[in-house]
């Protein structure tokens, strides 16, 4: 891999739910089999938005909501099995395990992880990560969404 290829860093900002929705689904249309998404980012900036857009680019219709207090949901209807982490309630790293993280991060599906930095020390280099923040001088409803990854 060149250095190229490791630093590629993408912006973009919405203006409204439905376009970070637009944003995820074109990632997930893209999205490739074995790849983890982490998703950054404060309380209620669209992180589980980005996602729903994320499963239906992967064709997958049925409802997905922050898995807050599982932690883990499998969506298995799309072209890709979607393994959907929020690991905001996660104290220590251990408790992925318990969880049996390594099947969904090194197996047959994508990963998207929400509060990612949580468990930092638990991603492997080749994540792409997914920063989204609010940008208020633009109206409440503006986020910036940077996606820094390999390849993407
Ligand atoms: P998180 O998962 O990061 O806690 P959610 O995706 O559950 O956040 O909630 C994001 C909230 O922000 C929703 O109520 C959504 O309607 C609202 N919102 C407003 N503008 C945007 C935007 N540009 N992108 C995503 N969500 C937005
Ligand atoms: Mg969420």
């Amino acid at each position: 891999m060149t250095d190229t290829e490791r630093n590629l860093e993408t912006e973009w900002k919405t203006y409204s739910p439905e376009e970070t929705f637009v944003l995820g689904r074109q990632l997930g249309e893209m999205a490739k089999k074995g790849q983890i998404f982490c998703l950054s980012g404060d309380l209620g900036v669209g992180k589980t938005v980005f996602t729903q857009g994320f499963a239906s680019g992967l064709g997958i219709t049925e409802p997905v909501n922050s898995p807050t207090f599982t932690i883990l949901q499998e969506y298995k209807e799309g072209r890709l099995p979607l393994y959907h982490f929020d690991v905001y309630r996660i104290g220590e790293e251990e408790e992925m395990d318990e969880i049996g993280y390594e099947d969904c991060f090194f197996g047959d599906g994508v990963c998207m992880v929400e509060w990612a930095e949580q468990i930092r020390g638990l991603i492997p280099e080749s994540a792409v990560w997914i920063y989204i923040e609010k940008v208020l001088a633009e109206g409440f409803d503006c986020r910036r969404i940077t996606v820094k990854g390999n390849r993407l």
